[in-house]
């Protein structure tokens, strides 16, 4: 085992370290308050290389491995979790084409992303499906001259409103199947949303082979304002039989894969979200006096402090076993996954709280980014799975 990054992932580490001191930190706080997308470091991000990687070598030209796109996100996630979010949305939509699609269905929906910074969504909860994602009732249904038709609601989704394909998991044959399909549904050019359009009152999408796609209005969110959220209705959207990835009732199983490749990578959010936290409290704490004394040198301050820096440890430990066993495809990946978004989520709450009230009062005042930070982490314990779903799939492999 060896705790060191290669050349190509400490120039990784490097690149985005520097991406996030000038192009991410400096806009952050002032963004945040805006509650606006922010496109224009999006397509940075694109332009550096550091969306879309799971992409594979056959249509990139160059392959990121699991290592390394763990410390991306990381490193992003250090600067803003909502710009984070956003860029590892991509690869948690198109990862099943990576790894389920046909060479063609590759070529056709992921060469796109090589070639335009575009966005991509995952469509997997529902309103009344969300930790229970077998209770989903959207479907497709055969059509009598071949191909099928697509309808439902999904709540929830990140990157909706600028999406240019939708990757969604449905029911086969009727709301109440016991099969789920994947499919995926690309915007037709001509649908692509103007660099200045309005996203604010949703959006509807007509599609040239059939049906239509209704994007809600954006959520407005306690967290991660920098992300976007929306709801997504998909009313008699004509699917082709390419469109489907893989085995059409095997849906739940690449859904499995899907969350296995990415809950490592919301650790990678919360792990940098966590550190940002610990390194801004030891900033303030080093500044503040009280009693005549710098905060950080009371000793049960430093014990606090002593504390976020152990679950950072930690949960960056956790992660990287997770993105080593992912990368190996190890039978037990899905549990290293599970743990690691666990620890994760807790390393980034616990340090965003603790953080805040090393702070006192100021870390309750919105100017103070410890206080942005305490939004951000909470969803980290709930999206891609709460935290009881992973102790769930955890104790299925332990006990
Ligand atoms: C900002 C944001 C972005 C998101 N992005 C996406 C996206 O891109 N695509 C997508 O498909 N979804 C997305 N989601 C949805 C997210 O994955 C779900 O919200 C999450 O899985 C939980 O589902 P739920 O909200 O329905 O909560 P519920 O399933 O209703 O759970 C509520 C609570 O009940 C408890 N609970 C649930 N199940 C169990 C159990 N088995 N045992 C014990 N307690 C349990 C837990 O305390 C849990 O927190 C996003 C959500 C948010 C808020």
């Amino acid at each position: 085992m060896d705790f060191n990054l290669s050349d190509t992932q400490q120039q990784y580490v490097d690149m985005v370290r520097k991406f996030v001191k000038n192009e991410i930190s400096p806009k952050a706080m002032a963004l945040d308050k805006e509650h606006v997308f922010p496109i224009s470091i999006m397509k940075k991000a694109w332009e550096m290389g550091i969306m879309n990687l799971c992409i594979p070598d056959s249509v990139k030209g160059y392959e990121v491995d699991v290592v390394s796109t763990a410390l991306i996100i990381e490193e992003l996630s250090y600067g803003d979790t909502g710009i984070s979010t956003s860029a590892m949305c991509n690869d948690l939509a198109n990862v099943v084409i990576v790894q389920h699609g046909t060479e063609e269905q590759k070529e056709r929906f992921l060469r796109p992303y090589v070639d335009e910074p575009l966005f991509a969504s995952f469509c997997l909860t529902e309103p009344g499906a969300g930790s229970d994602n077998m209770a989903m009732t959207t479907f497709i249904k055969k059509k009598e001259d071949g191909g099928y038709l697509l309808n439902g609601a999904k709540c929830f989704i990140t990157n909706a409103s600028y999406a240019d394909q939708f990757t969604v998991f449905c029911k086969v044959g009727k709301p109440t199947s016991n099969f789920m399909a994947c499919v995926i549904i690309p915007c037709p050019p001509e649908a692509r949303l103007a660099p200045d359009a309005d996203v604010h009152a949703g959006r509807e999408i007509l599609l040239p082979a059939g049906g239509k796609i209704i994007i809600g209005k954006p959520e407005e969110k306690l967290g991660q304002t920098l992300s976007n959220t929306a709801s997504v209705t998909f009313e008699d959207v004509v699917v082709d039989e390419d469109q489907i990835i893989g085995d059409r009732r095997r849906g739940f199983m690449y859904m499995v894969d899907v969350l296995d490749y990415a809950r490592p990578m919301v650790a990678a959010i919360g792990v940098g979200l966590a550190k940002r936290a610990f390194d801004v409290t030891l900033d303030y704490t080093r500044e503040r006096r009280q009693f005549g004394q710098k905060i950080s040198d009371m000793p049960v301050a430093r014990d606090m402090l002593v504390a976020m820096w152990k679950k950072c440890e930690l949960a960056e430990m956790a992660l990287m076993k997770a993105a080593v066993k992912v990368q190996e495809r190890a039978p037990d990946r899905g549990v290293y996954a599970s743990l690691a978004k666990n620890v994760a989520a807790e390393a980034a709450i616990f340090c965003a709280t603790e953080g805040l009230h090393l702070h006192g009062g100021y870390g309750f005042i919105a100017e103070y980014e410890i206080s942005k930070l305490a939004r951000d982490a909470h969803i980290i314990d709930i999206y891609e799975g709460v935290r009881e779903v992973q102790n769930m799939i955890i104790g299925r492999e332990i006990a």
